[in-house]
């Protein structure tokens, strides 16, 4: 089968307009692995069709090298949507998102504070208004997300409902590694030994998912597990632990009553690497 590559935003509603029956959109940055292409998967059984969307986006990056080392592998990308029984990709360029004069944004309020938010100042307006320009070009039924981007969950979800657009937000598993590593496009940046050392963000969760097992339902405790975990890794640098309620991300400061997120960001040398799981 053919790939039709979209570029343009008159040519990607052209497509769409083509299409009968429900749609499904599948936003990623590129540099596709196995999470990625399950979304994709997930998203054919439930739609007729489905546009994945590549896009590595300015605005969502708050550190100008991090953009310009962003993985990019257009062609095996490319390949593997192939594969994956896609017909059309839209592919678009950052002048066709942001042409000269660009000037509007989408900014969520509360959500977006803590975790990822406090770390990278700037980056979940660029990620709300890159979607939400993707979805008004797209016109999806649904849009596909994965968990182990729970912020940006959130973050689309509280955009959809406030902003009333027509369309179900799916969220899906985070697909890992035989180790334990949540799968990313950043973990081909590792070198060998930090990748040996980075399923310790895996194992981090887990500690604290066996403590809240064991009935520990203090946070800072749990938070101080996760942190015990952490720095036993002499690669990993650690730049937050959280436990978080699950729906509004304030950080917990009383016992866990209800669904917890737990989460945490480290660095292994330049790669930020995040991950997350909910408790109860
Ligand atoms: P990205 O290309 O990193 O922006 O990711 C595109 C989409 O794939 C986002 O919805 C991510 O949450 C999702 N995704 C990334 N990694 C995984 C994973 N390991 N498992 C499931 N979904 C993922």
């Amino acid at each position: 089968m053919v790939v039709e590559i979209v570029e343009a935003a008159a040519d990607i509603r052209v497509a769409r307009a083509r299409m009968r029956g429900e749609v499904g959109v599948v936003p990623t940055m590129g540099a596709l692995h196995e999470g990625h292409l399950a979304l994709v998967r997930r998203a054919r059984e439930e739609n007729a069709h489905v546009i994945p969307t590549i896009f590595v986006n300015p605005t969502q990056f708050n550190d100008p090298k991090d953009l310009l080392n962003y993985p990019r592998d257009t062609e095996r990308d490319l390949e593997l949507l192939r594969g994956a029984g896609v017909d059309v990709v839209f592919m678009p360029t950052p002048e066709v998102m942001y042409p000269p004069n660009f000037q509007t944004y989408v900014t969520v309020e509360n959500v977006t504070q803590g975790l990822e938010g406090a770390h990278r100042p700037g980056h979940f307006r660029g990620v709300a208004t890159v979607v939400a320009k993707l979805f008004n070009l797209t016109q999806p039924h649904r849009a596909y997300f994965g968990q182990k981007d729970a912020q940006q969950v959130a973050v689309i979800k509280r955009m959809v409902a406030d902003l009333n657009i027509p369309l179900d937000v799916v969220v899906c598993p985070t697909l890992r590694e035989a180790d334990g590593l949540a799968m990313s496009s950043r973990n081909r940046k590792l070198t060998p030994e930090q990748r040996q050392a980075a399923p310790v963000l895996y194992r981090a969760l887990i500690a604290a998912q066996l403590a809240f097992d064991g009935g520990e339902r203090d946070p800072e405790v749990l938070r101080q597990v996760m942190r015990a975990v952490l720095v036993s890794e002499p690669l990993a640098e650690v730049d937050y632990v959280s436990v978080a309620d699950a729906d509004i991300l304030d950080e917990l400061r009383e016992p866990i009553m209800a669904a917890a997120l737990v989460s945490l960001a480290a660095k292994l040398g330049s790669i930020r690497l995040i991950d997350n799981l909910i408790l109860g």
